[in-house]
């Protein structure tokens, strides 16, 4: 770890004046009204507020708030972008500017439109763009469409989003979770039959052993950090298996706890261990040999409620301990010493984060996770089970109400019960697939609510390639970001401004990463000129499916959508009356508090993951094994801050490489390197020490995206932002691989 964040503790008085500082720079009573009114928030999935009020959680916890929390709203309060903006200053002088300017331009408050062969936006009607957009999808079939979500929006946005698809006759639908928990929903479903969480928020406060893998929600999912820190505070463990010995899970210091405020910061990790980048599954290998070992597999559970395990015991006892160590670089005696915490806990959560999911084998990470989990009975009862650490505030309510490419059977006849309709079968394209497709020039049109699909997207050049060649964008955003100007082709492009959650003009609901239902009253009036999602989806579906069955000028009224999920999504019947009871609650069943899994057997299912190839680089190069990741200013590819608090300030062009590689490269802090990749390359990178296994590199997201591949797990579409094999090509005093 270099001398700037040797020390450094997550939390803390830093980020109390932070807080503070943004708050005022957004007006203390403004941001007190949008963070106390009865909204969830917008940031995480964690979860927070809803009909308890803005600063408090499902166990009634008082103030829930936190730092990204205060960072979302911040975007959202913000000034129109004034109009004569986008007459003097053509797409390419906004190219110019970075992700945090982009966002600070202020919220977007009237239709822009770019005309084919423009090099500016100019502002439209909400007539023009309704009526443009209907022609421009009426222009070409549905099959050359794809439409697509991220994880901001409503459940109700999200319902008439998908509908609208279908009913025009395309399955062509996905959200963001192809770039970050698909894997989880696959992973989970062959060994629980379920595609989420298996626990409530609770069960948080009774685990007496909390696994952290591949997250850091100290910059993430800051109040999680609280659980975690509870679990200490009662004598229980945490264990964090991470690459990076990232500071806010080493210590932090609690806001809300005087101590922990006085004391520097409260130890999080009791254990913590750094497997090399994408050596998962081998460490986990190695913690089940060692449970079974110990005599601390739960037969009578497995016996009773598990298939699978002869197999995987089988596969552990062929591996040898040699094998475990070299793969993973943790070392034996480590592994021994957390599988004997493991089998000697009582209740057991594990949680992870796209640590896991960002990789050609995420969806065998979680497998090995849950084999863990039913290893030892921990999973199906309460204060123990499977805790995916979800990114978007709705990202899961996004994909339970059907934006995604394939249905289940039941939900496809219930929603054409409903609505007397036909609706296609044809599987439509995951995230990744729609943008090949559009760069082999099969797409026309794109629909796109929310996001930044063209800076998700792993290598840039492609994405731009991908994006440019549709002819056809519709964006509906709150705020613009590089996706709006980057990628745009020669065609058309038309933007429209959409109400924040709390602006909505009915109330919305909202799904967190518990399986938890929020209802959102929306009703705060900031901007003149934007709409609701699902106004300018009814009203576009009226006019590009006029006569269609389906009610869409109803659906701009929130409730009569509830209505229909409701009574079409399993697990979401209370959804028909939550704005009149104002009675959040839990889908259904999905909380495992018993062990009856969602497998056609009913039982949970061992699976036997192999160890993944190892990386390769060109001759003569050393191989490093590059993880994208999120710094402490930023939200998915939101950045709100240019300098990353947590380490040691280092800016969003920088590599982060273990000090034994630094000395091995004879490589200086700050010295400037390229580091390349298959894909591309990053010029002039700086680069910075960190605690890492040797062998490892991080960079930011989205930046260090041009090193990233489009090759996706085969099994949950999800390309590898992590385990990227790169090296360095050149320094300032060496031109060749090193
Ligand atoms: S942890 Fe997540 S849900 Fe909770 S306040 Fe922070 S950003 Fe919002």
């Amino acid at each position: 770890m270099s001398e700037a964040h040797r020390g450094t503790v997550g939390g803390g008085p830093k980020k109390v004046l932070y807080t503070l500082e943004t708050l005022r720079r957004i007006g203390v009573g403004r941001a007190t009204k949008a963070l106390t009114s009865k909204n969830a928030c917008k940031a995480c999935a964690y979860g927070m507020g809803g009909q308890r009020g803005g600063m408090t959680n499902e166990l009634g916890e008082f103030p829930s708030v936190c730092n990204k929390s205060v960072q979302a709203q911040s975007t959202d309060i913000q000034p129109a972008i004034p109009v004569e903006l986008f007459a003097h200053h053509p797409i390419g002088e906004l190219q110019e500017l970075s992700g945090r300017e982009m966002e600070r331009l202020g919220r977007l408050n009237t239709p822009i439109f770019k005309a084919a062969g423009s090099d500016h936006y100019a502002p439209v009607t909400w007539d023009f763009a309704i009526r443009h957009a209907a022609d421009k999808l009426r222009e070409t079939s549905p099959a050359r469409a794809f439409f697509y979500s991220s994880g901001r929006s409503s459940n109700e946005a999200g319902f008439v989003f998908q509908l609208l698809a279908r009913a025009w006759g395309t399955n062509n639908v996905n959200n963001c979770s192809y770039y970050c928990h698909q894997a989880t929903s696959e992973g989970l479903a062959t060994t629980i039959g379920k595609a989420t969480a298996s626990v409530e928020l609770e069960d948080l406060t009774g685990a007496d052993l909390i696994f952290v893998i591949g997250a850091n929600p100290s910059s993430n999912h800051p109040r999680f950090i609280h659980m975690l820190k509870a679990c200490r505070d009662r004598g229980g463990k945490v264990i964090v298996i991470n690459p990076a010995k990232e500071p806010g899970l080493v210590k932090f210091a609690v806001p809300k706890s005087p101590v922990s405020m006085l004391k520097g910061g409260t130890e999080i990790a009791s254990d913590y261990l750094q497997p090399r980048i994408g050596s998962d599954i081998a460490l986990f290998k190695g913690v089940a040999k060692a449970v079974i070992a110990a005599g601390g597999a739960d037969a009578a559970f497995i016996a009773a409620h598990a298939s699978g395990y002869e197999a995987f015991r089988a596969d552990l006892d062929a591996l040898s301990w040699d094998r475990i160590v070299a793969e993973c670089g943790v070392a034996q005696a480590d592994i021994e010493r957390v599988a004997g915490r493991y089998a000697k806990a009582q209740n057991a959560v594990f949680a992870w984060g796209m640590g896991m999911t960002h990789h050609l084998h995420g969806v065998a990470n979680v497998e090995a996770i849950a084999n863990l989990a039913t290893l030892r009975g921990m999973i199906g009862k309460r204060f123990s089970g499977l805790l995916p650490l979800r990114g978007h505030s709705n990202v899961q309510g996004i994909g339970t109400i059907g934006v995604k490419p394939v249905l289940a059977a039941e939900v496809y006849a219930k929603m054409e019960a409903a609505f007397g309709v036909t609706l296609p079968r044809e599987k439509g394209f995951d995230t990744m697939a729609g943008l090949k497709s559009a760069e082999a020039g099969n797409i026309d049109a794109a629909v796109i609510m929310g996001g930044n699909l063209y800076e998700a997207t792993p290598d840039t050049a492609f994405a731009g390639r991908a994006m440019g060649s549709i002819g056809f964008k519709l964006f509906l955003t709150t705020t613009l970001n590089r996706g709006h100007v980057h990628g745009l082709g020669e065609g058309e492009v038309l933007i429209l401004p959409v109400t924040a959650r709390d602006e909505e003009w009915s109330p919305t609901t909202q799904e967190s990463m518990f399986n938890y239902i929020r209802l959102s009253d929306g009703g705060i009036n900031r901007l003149d000129n934007v709409r609701p999602e699902t106004v300018i989806l009814a009203d576009l579906a009226t006019e590009l499916l006029p006569g269609s069955k389906i009610p869409f000028a109803a659906f701009k009224e929130h409730a009569r959508v509830r209505e229909a999920i409701a009574k079409i999504v399993p697990g979401l019947e209370e959804l028909a009356d939550i704005d009149v009871a104002k009675r959040e609650f839990h889908v259904r069943n999905r909380v495992l508090h018993t062990p009856s899994f969602g497998t056609p057997d009913g039982r949970a299912h061992f699976v036997v993951t192999p160890i993944p190839e190892p990386v390769r680089a060109p001759e003569g190069a050393r191989p490093l094994r590059l993880a994208t990741v999120r710094s402490e200013g930023q939200f998915n590819t939101i950045i709100y801050e240019e300098a990353d608090s947590y380490r040691g300030k280092a800016g969003r062009w920088s590599v982060f490489l273990s000090q034994d590689d630094l000395a091995d490269f004879g490589i200086a802090e700050g010295q400037k390197i390229t580091l390349a990749s298959a894909t591309g390359r990053m010029q002039d990178v700086v680069v910075h020490g960190f605690d890492l296994p040797r062998g490892s590199a991080l960079a930011y997201y989205p930046e260090a995206n041009v090193l990233c591949d489009t090759a996706v797990d085969p099994r949950s579409k999800t390309p590898a932002f992590k385990s990227v094999p790169v090296w360095i090509e050149a320094t300032a005093g060496n031109r060749g691989p090193m």
